[in-house]
């Protein structure tokens, strides 16, 4: 391998840190024994602050109602052909109360920009699950609102927010987006999320149309300075319903060299193996973890919805039980040497 490439990642193992045009060489050379080496360096770290543990979180996808159009997502606005729903207030509770059961003790609740429900419904339906299990940590995942309702989310008794920023560069940003979403108002929400306390979770598409070398080496340029509390990426899949219908996926090589190479720039951070990886890969998902991820989430919204929450084509996971689900993501994250835990899974160092 060239001696350049090793020196890099040495440097990233030394500094956590590379100038922009450093990761872009990297991301432009990518090659099997540089996978290897960064995934050796990445799973130095995660054995570091998470032994062979990986945390669970309990999906509920409670609205595929969505106010935006992003041209990449296939529960956009002005998809007709989508059959949307909406979960009650009472069975999106009863989906905690039985993840609960399950043994998870954190639950994401994710949903599309749906203004049908208030601050005050979110709240709500926080303190309705934190009345039953204090002891369970709520994350929202439900995209952009203003810094107040954050705060009020907050005091309800959230206490982590998943929102990713897509990509770093804005020009990119408004080839992804439609003119009324605006990058800086994202990267605001990010802020005022970290500044009000939540643990943040930020993240990326992978080989998003038209994204560059140059493109993803601004996130990690990002993901360095901003230090989310968890970072999510997945490969770039399409949607037929979509603008990009036609666009090719992003690799699952790709993918598993970012996991690595973000382990390496915040080893403490909290990296999900996504359901997109297991998308394009049978075995994606432990091979994430294998590449330095530590964090999975099962779906426990219920099956009845599950296929109508179609972000990309092909999705899996849509027909199981919640149990079933566990079980089987218990046993392939046990076939490379992992074991699930039944932990909040804070970010290793998070201080409450
Ligand atoms: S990506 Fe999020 S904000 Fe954009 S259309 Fe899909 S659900 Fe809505």
């Amino acid at each position: 391998m060239e001696t350049k490439l090793v020196d890099l990642l040495d440097k990233l193992n030394r500094e956590h840190s590379l100038e922009l045009e450093e990761y872009q060489f990297l991301l432009e050379n990518i090659n099997p024994d540089l996978m290897n080496l960064a995934a050796e360096y990445a799973r130095k770290y995660q054995n570091q602050y998470y032994g062979n543990k990986v945390y669970i979180r309990g999906l509920v996808e409670f609205t595929n109602y969505c106010r935006n159009n992003c041209y990449y997502c296939g529960i956009r606005r002005g998809n007709n052909n989508c059959e949307r729903y909406r979960l009650k207030a009472d069975d999106i509770i009863a989906c905690a109360d039985e993840g609960y059961k399950l043994g998870f003790r954190t639950v994401v609740l994710q949903g599309g920009e749906d203004f049908t429900y208030s601050d005050e419904d979110i709240c709500n339906i926080i303190k309705g699950i934190k009345a039953s299990h204090n002891d369970m940590v709520i994350t929202l995942s439900i995209g952009e609102r203003e810094r107040d309702s954050y705060q009020k989310y907050f005091d309800a008794g959230a206490r982590r927010f998943l929102l990713r920023h897509e990509t770093a560069n804005p020009e990119l940003y408004a080839k992804l987006h439609p003119k009324e979403l605006s990058f800086e108002h994202r990267m605001k929400c990010l802020h005022d999320l970290k500044d009000i306390g939540y643990q943040v979770g930020a993240g990326f598409m992978v080989q998003s149309p038209g994204q560059t070398p140059k493109d993803i080496a601004m996130d990690l340029k990002f993901i360095e300075e901003f230090k989310p509390d968890m970072c999510g990426i997945g490969p770039f899949i399409s949607h037929k319903e979509t603008p990009f219908a036609k666009e090719a996926s992003g690799t699952l090589e790709m993918t598993l060299f970012l996991i690595s190479l973000l382990r390496m720039i915040y080893p403490q951070m909290l990296i999900p193996a996504t359901t997109a990886l297991g998308t394009i890969d049978p075995r994606g998902r432990e091979k994430g973890i294998q590449a330095g991820a530590n964090v999975v989430m099962p779906n426990l919204s219920p099956t009845s919805v599950r296929k109508m929450y179609t972000l990309y084509d092909n999705k899996i996971c849509t027909g199981e039980e919640a149990a079933e689900c566990i079980n089987c993501l218990k046993n392939r994250i046990a076939s490379v040497g992992y074991e699930i835990v039944t932990d909040v899974g804070n970010r290793a160092g998070f201080i409450d």
